[in-house]
Formats: structure tokens, C-alpha cells, sequence
């Protein structure tokens, strides 16, 4: 079995809310309702190679993953006599295989007409090139999402570069992890992802994509990857979020080595505020969990969960701290190895947050980064 990298879209697994108790089921079978939320469709989720209808000519299929994420959503969308889809899975055998079981039972003669990816993480772009070639079809991606993938596909090395090392003491990583970390090698995204194509259609904000019956708004969000597309079908009272609104998960928003002076908490709570001004009743299609109404209620709690962990992280900085020592404030509980990349890059997005807001101040002793409360002005 290959290592598989850290799939991206992840939490932290602390912060993953557990399904609503049975006891605040109305139903066990049917809709219900949790922290704000209506679950129409209850539990029920697809198996493997099977596809549950949600709207006249929109189908949704789940694609096993492994690790806490468990599944990502993909959507099959009619357009004329074949069917476009969104988001693919990750280049494994499992996901290989329902895919096949899907071919052969729900699509059995309709193939794809084109691969519409909403960003770059492997659990959802990892077999784009394979179905874009079976199919000979486009794929379809924000530019920003298209040339990340290509650019981490085309990365591979023996070692990590120098900055990934900098990035990680400047964390505060010890030195023995670190040198686990390098033993691992550099561009493991690539493994999981099928050969990206060298062309793809672009999405830009605000264009209207016309899908069979059916015209999808691309709202473009970013925090949680550069250009990430969500598709709103406003007629039709549908929204396919991807990762940018998840119902029980938080996504990950990591500082990334690409960007270490970027940020990428700031962008994510500017696309919630920009998600907001959507109407509350659409349906939302997320890419992990179940379908869900009430998006106002969940971007709120987005919001708040973020802007609460900034002041909690603000109040701990009363000494210099580095990343590593911010994760019991910021998740609650000491993190494991496994965890530690995705820990790591969403301290530093809020610290870095803070950096910007001006809250916090940074020093620098031997490349690691000590923040602290800035003095009141
Ligand atoms: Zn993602």
C-alpha cells in the first residue's frame, strides 16, 4: 500500500461533530434536523455504484477515501444524452472500482460528456485524467486550480526543497520529524492523482454554465485552495459547494508553503461573507457528508468557530508561542504525527491571521517563529 498523503480537504479530526444522537431524530429513517440544519434525505447515502436522484436530472454517488474522511460526494449532472460529472476521487483501486460499478449500473449508456472539477485536491481531481481520456471529454477547472495541479503534478523530488524545511522549523518542528518528514520525499500529490490534462475549459467567477436543463453560477472561493469553484443552479434551488460549506466538518485552511506570506484564513472568511449573500433555501451538495438546506445558519457557524479560535489564540499569545505550541487552544487536544502537517499549516493560517489583523507581532530566533500579543497602539 502506498503512503498516501494528507488528503487536503481534511479537518482536524477533533473538530468533526459526531451525526445527531437518535434521540433528536424525528425519524430515524427520514429528514431531520441538527444545530440549524435539515438533512432531507435523513441518513440515506449512496453505496458504492449506486446514485440516489436529488432533483430532476441531478444524481449523487459517493466515492469511498480512506481515513476519517471516509467518502467524497460526486455529482452526476444530465447533460442531453450523457451525463457530466463533478469531482472523481482519488486514484486508488476502491474509487477505481466504483466508478466501474457505476458505468456499468446507473450511467450504462450514458457516458460523461465532460469532468467538471471544483479544485485541485486529490480526493476530488484524482481521476479527472483518467476519465477525461476513457471519454475523450474536457475537463473543466478554475485556471488557478488547473495550474496548481499541473504544477504539483510535474514536482517531484527525491528531498523536499529548502522551503518546505524552512517552513517546518520556522513551525517549530523538531528536527527528528522533520528528517521523518524528508525520508518521505517530495510531490506524494502525484500519487494519488492520474496524469492532469494539458487542457481544460476554464471557469471564471460568475459564468453561467449551461447543463442539460439546467444553468450553474460558478462562485469562485478561496481559503481552502486557491480558485475554488462552486456551481449554483439559483432557478433550480441547488448549490454544489465542494469543500467551501461542509455540514459537519470544518475544511481545512492551511498557510501554505507555496505562500507563506499569504492569507488564507482572511480569504476564507471573505468567501463566507461573499456565500451569504446566496439564498438560505438552496439545497447544498457538499462534497463530504450529507446534502443539507440551511446554508445562512452553517456559514455563521463557520464564521464564528474561526473568529472564536483567532480570540482564544489572541488570548495565549500573552507569551511568545510558536505554531506547535498553539494546537491545544486551537483543536483542543494534543495532535498525533499523523495529523501534524494539517495542524500545523491551519495554526499558522491563524496566526498568520492575526499577524495581518495586527494583533499579533512575529519574531524570528534561529528560523523559527515566535508570535505574541502586539502592544496596544
Ligand atoms: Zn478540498
Amino acid at each position: 500500500m502506498r503512503a498516501l498523503p494528507a488528503i487536503g480537504a481534511l479537518s482536524i479530526p477533533s473538530r468533526a461533530e459526531p451525526p445527531a444522537s437518535d434521540a433528536s431524530l424525528a425519524d430515524a429513517g427520514g429528514a431531520y434536523s441538527h444545530k440549524g440544519l435539515t438533512y432531507p434525505l435523513g441518513r440515506k447515502a449512496p453505496e458504492p455504484g449506486e446514485a440516489i436522484e436529488l432533483a430532476p436530472g441531478v444524481r449523487w454517488a459517493r466515492l469511498p477515501v480512506p481515513g476519517s474522511l471516509k467518502h467524497i460526494n460526486v455529482w452526476l449532472l444530465d447533460d442531453g444524452d450523457g451525463v457530466a460529472v463533478v469531482d472523481t476521487g482519488l486514484d486508488i483501486t476502491p474509487c477505481r472500482e466504483a466508478w466501474e460499478a457505476l458505468l456499468a449500473g446507473p450511467l450504462q449508456g450514458r457516458r460523461p460528456t465532460r469532468i467538471v472539477v471544483t479544485h485541485f485536491h486529490p480526493d476530488h481531481l484524482g481521476l479527472a485524467g483518467w476519465l477525461v481520456e476513457r471519454f475523450d471529454v474536457r475537463l473543466w477547472m478554475t485556471r488557478g486550480e488547473w495550474l496548481f495541479a499541473r504544477m504539483l503534478t510535474a514536482d517531484v523530488r527525491d528531498a523536499p526543497p529548502r522551503e518546505a524545511f524552512a517552513y517546518w522549523r520556522g513551525a517549530g518542528w523538531e528536527e527528528q520529524r522533520i528528517a521523518v518528514e524528508a525520508a518521505k520525499g517530495w510531490g506524494r500529490f502525484a500519487s494519488v492523482v492520474t496524469a492532469v490534462p494539458v487542457s481544460f475549459v476554464r471557469m471564471s467567477e460568475g459564468d453561467v454554465i449551461r447543463i442539460g436543463s439546467r444553468d450553474w453560477r460558478v462562485l469562485v472561493g478561496s481559503g481552502h485552495s486557491p480558485e475554488h469553484a462552486c456551481l449554483i443552479d439559483e432557478a433550480g434551488g441547488l448549490m454544489i459547494a465542494g469543500d467551501q460549506v461542509l455540514p459537519r466538518i470544518t475544511s481545512n485552511v492551511s498557510l501554505s508553503l507555496s505562500e507563506p506570506e499569504a492569507d488564507p484564513l482572511g480569504e476564507w472568511l471573505h468567501s463566507i461573507a461573499r456565500l451569504k449573500t446566496l439564498p438560505d433555501s438552496l439545497f447544498v451538495l457538499p462534497s463530504h457528508g450529507e446534502p443539507f438546506t440551511g446554508l445562512h445558519a452553517r456559514l455563521d457557524a463557520l464564521d464564528r468557530g474561526h473568529r472564536g479560535r483567532l480570540d482564544a489564540l489572541y488570548e495565549h499569545l500573552q507569551e511568545p508561542r510558536r505554531a506547535v505550541d498553539c494546537f491545544t487552544v486551537l483543536f483542543g487536544r494534543r495532535i498525533e504525527d499523523n495529523s501534524l502537517g494539517l495542524a500545523t499549516g491551519e495554526a499558522m493560517a491563524h496566526l498568520r491571521r492575526l499577524e495581518v489583523e495586527r494583533r499579533a507581532v512575529r519574531e524570528v530566533r534561529d528560523g523559527v517563529y515566535f508570535f505574541s500579543q502586539a502592544s496596544a497602539p
